[in-house]
């Protein structure tokens, strides 16, 4: 099996993308984090990369002297994290969050590296970009998001068979059922703990106030190549069907499992073989029943906003995806209310400006137009770190 890179390593999918490399003997080439020196030395110990890079320069000096004793080369900043994604490798895996890693993305589909992408964020903020970067340069784009991993999944042997829509199913997060109302005083510690998965913070976030569900309808558009309207949100609570596509004929294609995000990373780096995988087995005796329900967007206005994102287009999904990791990491900071970070993305989205055809500096821009927003919003000081 081809050796991989792995940005972001320290965080939930990195982890789980090491248990994949462990069980099927997969050579790491190089590992980064933002900040977590102590797990990024003892993963470098274990999978002996070439390289190793913390994206905050700050933390440089700390790996190096970790790391002092190997013969791994150390590098940091944006520069580095760049470096990595460029080295040849048989797959670059971005599990990097925020639009942070859509430059590293970028990098690796320059350098014609094949992308095992987890970071929803680049395909949201500069998807056009990426998605005709990739086709130039031919390299392919496998979706570890357990959605789009199980929407590739379900158009594998179509040929030129379309899909009429795409059942994108959701859990519907902890919240699902409440209202405006019942939203007004939930704590962090309330919107941290989701249902059936355990994830990152900011994903975890995004689960209760169903941005995730926005940003995955987006990434979805990027992905398949399919209309915002022909994306349909189904809530499943269980999350056990991890999404259908519904063919011509009426015939719906589904993906289930066990709510494992190794299978879907293992996936994305096996494609197109199929391996035994740590992650568990679903036995459906044990599921019992499956419901369907609608997705409740007046009470979830994070998935409204997404979906009146993607039909303007141009940067207006950047800008809602960055006001939200603003107002998330605020949310996280104990700064802002839960029902907050919906407004902030809605009133992004109508006041930071809109262009139609960004490039990549245009949407470095509107990242940091979209933070100087909300800053405002809210009265923030220079020392309050946004993203
Ligand atoms: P996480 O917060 O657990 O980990 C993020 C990783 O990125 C860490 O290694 C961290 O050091 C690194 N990082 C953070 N900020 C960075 C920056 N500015 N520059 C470079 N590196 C930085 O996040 P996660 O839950 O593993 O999610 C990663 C991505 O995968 C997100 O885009 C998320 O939406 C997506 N995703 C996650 C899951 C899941 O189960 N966790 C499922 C589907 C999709
Ligand atoms: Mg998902």
């Amino acid at each position: 099996m081809d050796d991989i890179v792995l940005l972001g390593s320290t965080g939930s999918i990195g982890v789980q993308t090491c248990d994949v490399c462990r069980s099927l003997n997969i050579k790491i080439k190089a590992l980064s984090a933002n900040s977590s020196t102590a797990l990024l030395e003892e993963q470098a110990r274990e999978f002996q990369p070439e390289y190793v890079a913390v994206s905050d320069v700050k933390y440089y000096k700390e790996i190096k002297t970790r790391l002092a004793d190997t013969s791994v080369k150390i590098l940091a900043g944006e520069e580095g994290l760049n470096e990595l994604a460029s080295l040849k490798c048989g797959r670059v895996v971005n599990a990097i969050v925020g639009m942070a890693g859509l430059v590293p993305t970028l990098k690796a589909i320059e350098a014609g590296n094949d992308v095992a992408l987890a970071n929803k964020e680049t395909l949201v903020t500069g998807g056009s970009l990426v998605i005709s970067k990739a086709k130039e340069k031919g390299v392919s784009i496998y979706p570890i998001d357990s959605e789009h991993s199980a929407i590739f999944q379900c158009l594998m042997g179509a040929d030129e068979n379309k899909a009429s829509k795409i059942i994108l199913t959701a859990s519907g997060g902890p919240f699902f059922g409440k209202k405006r109302s019942d939203l007004v005083n939930i704590t962090k510690e309330q919107a941290l703990k989701h249902p059936n998965w355990s994830m990152g913070a900011k994903i975890t976030i995004d689960s209760a106030t169903l941005m995730n569900k926005g940003l995955e309808l987006i990434e979805a558009v990027r992905l398949f190549g399919v209309s915002p309207e022909q994306v349909e949100i189904v809530v499943q609570r269980q999350s056990i069907i991890h999404s259908a596509v519904e063919f011509e004929d009426g015939a719906i294609i589904a993906q289930l499992g066990s709510a494992d995000m190794r299978l879907p990373i293992q996936f994305a780096l096996t494609y197109p073989k199929r391996l035994p995988c740590p992650a568990k087995k679903l036995s459906l005796f044990d599921v019992g029943e499956l419901t369907f329900a609608r997705a409740d967007e007046d009470t979830f206005v994070c998935l409204s906003a997404a979906k009146k994102a993607i039909k303007l287009e141009g940067n207006a999904p950047c800008i809602i995806n960055c006001a939200n990791e603003a107002a998330v990491s605020l949310f996280l900071k104990d700064k802002i209310r839960f029902l907050e970070i919906g407004e902030t993305v809605e009133d992004a989205l109508s006041q930071v400006k809109f262009k139609a055809a960004p490039t990549l500096e245009e949407l470095l821009e509107t990242r940091a137009e979209a933070e100087s927003f909300v800053r405002k919003k809210f009265n923030l000081s220079e020392e309050i770190c946004l993203l």
